[in-house]
């Protein structure tokens, strides 16, 4: 069994997998993947169906870095010779006195080109007649929103990995790091293995990761939960007649139309309590449930019916709920992503831009807002401004 790399990545959730892949691109088999659960797992923060991709979002930054993410996928896509984005439109619904100001992405689709339009309620129900609306909501349409496909999307970037070359292993805890001159030592599932370059995509459990170099940074782990909806009304809510929408504001709620399920997909964002890697359940929060009947109900009577499912996951977000997409500082071998809680849609091209970091010691977007070491992540009390 080969033991030395060019490069390792631990965890083979969505950024790991993605990293993995564009690694293989340019490394073949001289890159190693590490798991330490089966891959296609449900116990981390990329399993089922679906997730938003958009370009509409709050800063340009994260608008031009969403472009960038439409590119990486076409990539894969073509490349995997399978289709995987699904494009539905996207609407954000903005009541009156929304916490979350709809002007941020408008202004930051205006600075960077990306078209929209902004319907009244009116207009919305005409359009989407599945919503209840009242007067005062403001609707921001953009065409280009839709589904990524999560767990389909993962095994897209793992299979296309395998086929350059990559080494996989899951079931395979990584138990110890240590930094050797310009190497990593990496033990996992009881082998040792050598890298120049190594990559932490370890979602909730990067701290853990992070502890072998003496190191730690402030993070919350949540467990959030999705519910499908056994509608008898399900043909109103196919990818054709209805959009992924995000009610913009807090609570924050977001939802799909049919997809992996036979039935509408609704969450709340952020609406999970605190646990770690090791206190978290698979059972469903009530509260959380009778918050998402409620909305559902009050909002989308259509769509309201029996449960289908209701999905428990994991949340990482740093204080900022920005990414963390860096090298270390004190160890410029190993790079580190933390998705927010926002990053599947963007997998793909963190997944490039870390074997750039790892490869190229740098990429071509900016990352500078991604840094490990801005101080939110190491102060005593950090202010947390989660709502995105
Ligand atoms: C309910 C929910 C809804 C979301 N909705 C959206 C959305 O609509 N749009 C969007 O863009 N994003 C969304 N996200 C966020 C997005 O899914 C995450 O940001 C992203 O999937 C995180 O990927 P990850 O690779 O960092 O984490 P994970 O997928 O959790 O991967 C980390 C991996 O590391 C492995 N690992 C950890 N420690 C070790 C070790 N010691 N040894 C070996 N392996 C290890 C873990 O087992 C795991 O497989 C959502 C997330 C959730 C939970």
């Amino acid at each position: 069994m080969k033991k030395n790399f060019k490069a390792i990545v631990i965890g083979l959730g969505g950024l790991g997998s993605a990293a993995t892949y564009w690694l293989s691109r340019r490394l073949g088999s001289d890159v190693l993947g590490l798991e330490q659960f089966e891959i296609g797992h449900l116990n981390g923060g990329s399993q089922d169906h679906s997730r938003i991709i958009r370009l509409s979002y709050h800063n340009v930054n994260y608008v031009e870095l969403a472009k960038r993410a439409y590119t990486a996928w076409d990539e894969l896509e073509r490349d995997a010779d399978e289709k995987l984005i699904v494009k539905t439109g996207g609407i954000d619904l903005s009541p009156a006195d929304a916490t979350i100001p709809i002007s941020d992405y408008t202004e930051s689709m205006d600075a960077t080109g990306v078209p929209y339009e902004m319907l009244d309620a009116k207009e919305a129900m005409y359009r989407w007649p599945q919503w209840n609306l009242t007067d005062d909501i403001q609707v921001l349409y953009q065409e280009q929103s839709g589904i990524a496909p999560a767990a389909k999307a993962m095994a897209a970037h793992l299979r296309m990995a395998r086929a350059y070359g990559a080494v996989l292993k899951d079931n395979v805890p990584v138990t110890a790091i240590t930094p050797i001159g310009d190497e990593v030592e990496v033990t996992a599932g009881g082998e040792t293995y050598r890298c120049e370059q190594l990559v932490i995509a370890s979602g909730a459990w990067t701290n853990t990761a992070l502890g072998f170099f003496g190191e730690g940074i402030n993070l919350e782990i949540t467990q959030e939960q999705v519910a499908y909806y056994d509608t008898p009304h399900v043909a109103d809510f196919m990818p054709d007649r209805f959009p992924i929408w995000i009610w913009m504001t807090e609570p924050c709620y977001y939802g799909f139309p049919v997809y992996g399920e036979n039935g509408p997909k609704v969450s709340q964002d952020c609406g999970g309590h605190g646990v770690t890697p090791d206190t978290r359940t698979f059972e469903p929060n009530k509260a959380y449930d009778e918050r998402l009947d409620n909305f559902v109900k009050q909002y989308l009577p259509k769509a309201h019916g029996g449960r289908i499912l209701t999905r428990t996951c994991l949340y990482t977000m740093p204080p900022d709920r920005d990414f963390v997409l860096s090298k270390i500082p004190s160890q410029p071998n190993v790079q580190v992503a933390v998705g927010a809680a926002h990053a599947f849609k963007y997998s793909s091209q963190i997944g490039r831009m870390l074997s750039e970091l790892a490869l190229d010691g740098s990429t071509p977007h900016d990352i500078s807002p991604f840094a490990y070491d801005r101080p939110v992540l190491f102060e005593a009390d950090p202010e947390k401004s989660y709502m995105i």
